[in-house]
């Protein structure tokens, strides 16, 4: 028997069919996955969040009030699609500070079926690329969680972004100061104009208001993609 990833509990490996397929195979003990939940229907088309979570007046059709702002932004078009996981709720927010700031790579791993076939599914064919931190950043921190994330699909990802300098943390600011401010953080690396007409899937750990997403793909907007979205563990 295998331990959790995340409490360490012994268990048997998933014999419900209706967690196996909420879930995939998972590293994760049933205790733990009762407390994720999966985004896997009555999402918003574009961001892939729960419609039936929202006030009904904040949806237009299968689009949430979000996506439909983003709409009328200049920024809004490049982004075609976003798909998560899971909900970012309590269990999901305390995952992801022990993968972030504690360096446990190993935890993700047991996310690693979900998030092969959530790939699989809607992004097939294009080429991951992971939101680069800043030198800075990286520096304390043990690696860049979207680059393990990228990785962990198993599939050649393109490091095609740079984060030339270390802007304000973001979370300070609100969605408005946040959009305010245009200049993109993000730049093309050397060498990304070999994947010129090339379709990209941006890869991150939680898309929250969708600006990270959507600057990393007005930065890749140059090479003229086929397609751009974008994938995170949580949403
Ligand atoms: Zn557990
Ligand atoms: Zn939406």
């Amino acid at each position: 028997m295998p331990n959790c990833l995340w409490c360490g509990a012994r268990y048997e490996e998933a014999i419900r069919w209706t967690r196996l397929l909420a879930h995939g195979r998972s590293g994760f003990c049933a205790r733990c996955l009762e407390k994720l939940e999966p985004l896997t229907e009555d999402l918003c088309e574009v961001c892939g969040r729960d419609l039936a979570a929202l006030d009904p007046r904040y949806v237009k059709g299968n689009v949430c009030g979000d996506c439909t702002a983003w709409e009328a932004d200049p920024l809004g078009g490049v982004l075609k699609m976003n798909r998560s996981l899971y909900v970012y709720n309590g269990l999901m927010r305390d995952i992801m500070a022990r993968f972030k700031f504690k360096g446990d790579a190993v935890l993700i791993e047991g996310f690693l079926d979900g998030w092969r076939k959530l790939y699989r599914q809607h992004f097939k064919g294009l080429v991951p690329v992971p939101v680069p931190l800043s030198a800075e950043r990286l520096a304390t921190r043990f690696f860049n969680q979207s680059e393990r994330l990228a990785e962990l699909l198993g599939v050649p990802y393109g490091d095609l972004l740079r984060r030339p300098r270390h802007g304000e943390k973001q979370s300070k600011k609100t969605r408005r100061e946040r959009l305010a401010r245009r200049d993109n953080p993000f730049v093309l690396a050397p060498g990304a104009e070999r994947f010129r007409g090339q379709g990209f899937v941006i890869i991150d750990d939680v898309y929250t208001t969708g600006a990270t997403v959507r600057f990393a793909a007005a930065a890749l907007a140059p090479l003229r993609p086929a397609r751009i979205c974008s994938m995170t563990l949580a949403r």
